[in-house]
């Protein structure tokens, strides 16, 4: 999830910056009408937290405990009312940490019993097959939420540990699982099914689930709002360009194609993982390099990507780079860009027709050089960026192609915890 708060506050005490980066401030008031939803997030060393109006849309207060069980103090900051408040304390686990959070909601405000909060909603990775819904957390859920492991095995372990200790520690209000994988319940076979032995792959789950669903239908839905155009009636291209990335093809708001698989490894070139690669690559350095399969694992989830090419896996450190000559750099950007070309031309062919492509998440919403880089010379499949429209810089959703172009190009900011907020609340309210 981005930090939804941007501020310069380091080491402890408290600053009073803070610029919303998703453009939603809190009111004066905490108690919204319709009350608020915590949205958790919760990794295997980090918690993130944001208090949210599920109605009017505003963050009223967000917070991560980061360094959960690792040596030396963990690192807790807690931001409300533009407000950061930092703490450096030893985190045992992620019962530490949320009472932590707990503890500084209490302190620094803003009270959770004031706060009205209607549901606590769970950010979990993978659903599986069985997950296509957010849905209430039971211990039956919570069960299945672990069995789930195998498949994210660095991510459903932490995601559950928070779901347990968040019942534990606020019995009396619901909590709702919401899966990054649930908005691609709807990919056809043809888009989800992997060419190997069918009775392998179905014993063992192995077909493409996607990720980062809650972000690609977020912004799907907020285009077609944005436009004042049926979502039925669109023809989508989402492109959430974070540390880690993917792409979507929607159409009619049903996603019908998504570059990520069976887990979060597939598809575009991101911050540090390699994406798309041919599956012998593992078997040659298994056999012939001496690495073991978790070496394997690590090198293409934690030193690859554009980290692996460049020694740096944030953009604005890699144009620096770039601009200082730095060769490895740009090699890094243009293999980032050929990929995610190499998709939008493969959607575009998925879809027939593209109405739209939008660009979110820290890359995409960011990094103009990109996106003009992507869509550079589309100009045959309608595609086109207006540079002056791609220069700007807000956080309001916005359209940077020209308008003779046949496919709108747009900014659209991505909002997650509102999302989960959203959805985490209707489930409660239907219980
Ligand atoms: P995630 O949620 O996947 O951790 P984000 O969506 O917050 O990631 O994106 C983080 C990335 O966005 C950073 O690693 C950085 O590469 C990129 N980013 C953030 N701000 C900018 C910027 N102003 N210009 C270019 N890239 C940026």
């Amino acid at each position: 999830m981005t930090p939804p708060t941007r501020d310069d506050t380091s080491g402890a005490g408290t600053s009073s910056t803070g610029t919303s980066s998703t453009g939603r401030t809190a009111g004066s008031s905490v108690r919204g009408a319709h009350g608020s939803v915590l949205v958790l997030n919760s990794g295997s060393s980090s918690l993130k937290y944001q208090l949210v109006h599920p109605v009017g849309g505003e963050a009223i207060a967000s917070g991560i405990v980061e360094r959960i069980g690792e040596s030396g103090p963990g690192h807790v900051k807690h931001t409300f009312a533009g407000n950061s408040t930092t703490r450096e304390s030893p985190v045992a686990d992620h019962d530490a940490a949320l009472r932590l959070a707990i503890g500084l909601f209490d302190e620094v405000g803003p009270s959770l019993a004031e706060a009205d909060v209607r549901a606590v909603g769970h950010r979990v990775v993978h659903g599986g097959a069985r997950f296509g819904e957010p849905v209430l957390v039971t211990d039956e859920v919570l069960r299945q939420i672990r069995d789930l492991t195998p498949l994210a095995p660095l991510h459903n372990p932490a995601n559950a540990t928070g779901i347990e200790v968040a019942r534990e520690l606020m019995p009396d209000v619901p909590h709702v699982a919401v899966f990054d994988t649930a908005f691609f319940r709807t990919l056809p076979e043809a888009a989800s099914t992997y060419a190997i032995d069918r009775a392998v792959a179905q014993q063992h789950g192995v077909r493409r689930y996607g990720f980062h669903g809650t972000s690609h239908q977020y912004v799907s839905g907020k285009v077609a709002r944005v436009l004042g155009r049926p979502l039925e009636d669109l023809n989508q291209i989402v492109l959430h360009l974070g540390n880690g990335a993917s792409a979507s093809a929607v159409r009619g708001g049903e996603a019908v194609e998504t570059s990520m698989g069976l887990t979060p490894l597939e598809g575009l070139v991101m911050g540090t993982r390699s994406g798309d690669i041919d599956p012998a690559v593992v078997f040659h350095l298994v056999r012939n390099a001496g690495m073991s399969i978790d070496e394997v694992d690590e090198l293409l989830n934690k030193r690859s990507g554009i980290k692996g090419i460049s020694g740096e896996n944030d953009f604005r450190e890699l144009h620096e780079k770039i601009a200082d000559g730095d060769r490895p750099a740009k090699l890094a950007l243009d293999v980032y860009v050929h990929r995610l070309r190499k998709y939008v031309g493969a959607y575009a062919a998925v879809l027939g027709r593209v109405d739209v492509i939008s660009f979110t998440a820290g890359v995409g919403e960011n990094d103009d050089e990109v996106r003009a880089a992507v869509m550079a010379g589309l100009e045959g499949f309608g595609f086109a960026i207006d540079p002056e429209r791609n220069a700007g810089r807000v956080k309001e959703p916005r359209v940077i192609s020209p308008d003779w172009a046949r496919t709108t190009v747009m900014v659209v900011p991505t909002d997650e915890e509102l999302a989960i907020a959203r959805q985490a609340l209707t489930v409660a309210q239907g219980r």
